[in-house]
């Protein structure tokens, strides 16, 4: 079997493939670990760590501690080097362990059963009886400004930073646009987004924009919402970005750089898709089914190339899958329970369907919410906003969905996400005693919410 990429849908699907005993080899052209590890999801947590760790220190004199704080960027950032070198070094390690051969190339196919692999200035052909592509995506790039590295700036440049700009323009309030902006507000940059529709984390609950609006606020950031980034250039060693709204009023914004985190592209143009006949959807994705095989029963995509949520324990759960069904395994996707988190301050994490989306799907939904401000534990850490909620069908109690705004929200996520993939009622639930103080308290409270038991919501 041939996996092209070593991100979390390819390393995985080698892994997995190789614990099912075939001969796999997986091919990688730049790092082990792909995006999420190496220019995404760890770095950019390592950086929320950090950014927390100064605002925290700065901002903790009404608690009878003060602290003067000097943030050393590049230090910051070695640091977070060395946490992605330590994970991506375990990943190498990891698929050894399991046989898995592998190739620092690239790539590409030649036809229904050969790849060609170009590694070392050398090229050689692999026949394969499988192929499964985890080629991720990369940042769509917003015409006009095509990343440069110092003036324009993508999501991997803004983690490489090695000093806390005075100023940044982020253009985005998506989750890597709100992500980012916040750890920089935090390290001490005067943060503006520009964003073309009227909130922060525009597909979310408005109650759920508005708690990370607010907080982001707080911490000095700037919105321009219903704003388009029309156009830049170079001014005082720094950036004038014009933003235009749709009645064309033009506003110029000045500041060291612009951010631009405007979404991600699938990566379909690396490995010859012609060659197999393959074409990417309206979307830009590689059209898959309900065990991630291609329109060629032999060959697989999984990860950001199938499509959204781009997300990397999506990816993981995809190249398992696709790893079982080539093993013989009855496996299949269902992405009922698919989690998904944006580290904020506070997190959100949401999983399942919404209010709206679980009437639109015919059921009768009932919901329960607690607040953040009735929970002792949230009131210890200094974290009043924000609010559980737990969305059911009420005649059958089965739980549907949550969307929580909260600290350590991914963490809490999990047990409603368990939830919906068992199969669980609300009373099942709230009748789980959970520990005191926690902020777990309020999951367990707002599924008694929706059964009207709750005893501290009113
Ligand atoms: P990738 O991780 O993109 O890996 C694809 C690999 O394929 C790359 O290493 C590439 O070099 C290789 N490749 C491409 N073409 C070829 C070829 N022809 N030959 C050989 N190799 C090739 N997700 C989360 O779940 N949580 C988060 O907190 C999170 N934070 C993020 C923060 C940022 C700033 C970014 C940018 C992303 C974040 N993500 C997060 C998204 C996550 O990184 C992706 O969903 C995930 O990496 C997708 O995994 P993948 O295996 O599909 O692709």
């Amino acid at each position: 079997m041939l996996v092209i990429g070593a991100g979390p849908g390819g390393y995985v699907a080698a892994i997995r493939a190789a614990q099912h005993g075939l001969d796999v080899t997986l091919v990688e052209k730049d790092a082990y670990g792909g995006t999420c590890l190496n220019y995404g999801c760890i770095p950019s947590k390592a950086l929320v760590h950090g950014g927390d760790v100064a605002h925290e220190a700065r901002t903790a004199d009404h608690l009878g501690i003060d602290a003067d704080v000097d943030v050393d960027l590049g230090r910051l950032v070695d640091w977070k080097d060395g946490i992605v070198d330590q994970l991506t070094g375990g990943v190498e390690g990891l698929c050894k362990a399991a046989g898995v051969d592998l190739v620092d190339g690239a790539a590409q196919f030649v036809d229904e059963h050969v790849a060609e692999i170009d590694a070392d200035g050398e090229t050689r052909t692999l026949g394969f009886e499988y192929a499964i592509v985890a080629t991720g995506s990369r940042p769509l790039e917003v015409p006009g400004f095509e990343p440069d590295g110092g003036y324009v700036l993508d999501s991997r440049d803004a983690l490489e930073l090695d000093e806390v700009p005075d100023s940044l323009i982020v253009v985005g309030a998506g989750y890597i646009g709100m992500e980012l902006s916040t750890v920089l507000a935090k390290l001490g940059t005067d943060v503006t987004v520009v964003e073309m529709f009227d909130d922060v984390l525009p597909m979310y609950d408005d109650d759920i924009s508005r708690v990370i609006r607010e907080r982001a606020t707080e911490l000095g950031i700037d919105f321009r919402f219903g704003e388009l980034a029309a156009d830049w250039d170079e001014r005082d060693e720094g950036v004038v970005v014009a933003t235009e709204t749709e009645d064309g009023d033009i506003t110029e914004l000045s500041a060291d750089a612009v951010l631009v985190v405007a979404g991600r592209d699938p990566v379909t143009d690396t490995v010859n898709f012609d060659a197999l006949g393959i074409e990417p959807d309206d979307d830009g994705c590689v059209p898959t089914d309900a065990q991630g095989r291609t329109d060629l029963d032999h060959v697989f995509a999984v990860g950001d190339i199938a499509g959204e949520p781009m997300l990397a324990h999506k990816a993981s759960y995809e190249g398992e899958v696709a790893a079982d069904a080539i093993a013989g395994q009855p496996a299949t996707l269902d992405h009922a329970a698919m989690p998904a988190a944006v580290f904020t301050d506070p997190e959100v994490a949401t999983v399942g369907l919404t209010r709206e989306e679980a009437a639109e799907a015919g059921y009768s939904p009932v919901v329960g919410q607690m607040p953040m401000a009735g929970n002792g534990r949230a009131l210890t850490v200094e974290a009043d906003d924000g609010f559980a909620r737990i969305v059911a069908d009420e005649p059958t109690g089965r739980v549907l969905g949550a969307q929580i705004a909260a600290p350590n929200a991914s963490e809490l996520l999990s047990e409603i996400t368990l939830a919906i993939e068992q199969g669980l009622t609300l009373s099942e639930l709230a009748g789980t005693v959970h520990t005191h103080p926690t902020l777990s308290e309020t999951v367990m409270e707002a599924a008694a919410d929706a059964l009207g038991e709750a005893i501290h919501t009113r």
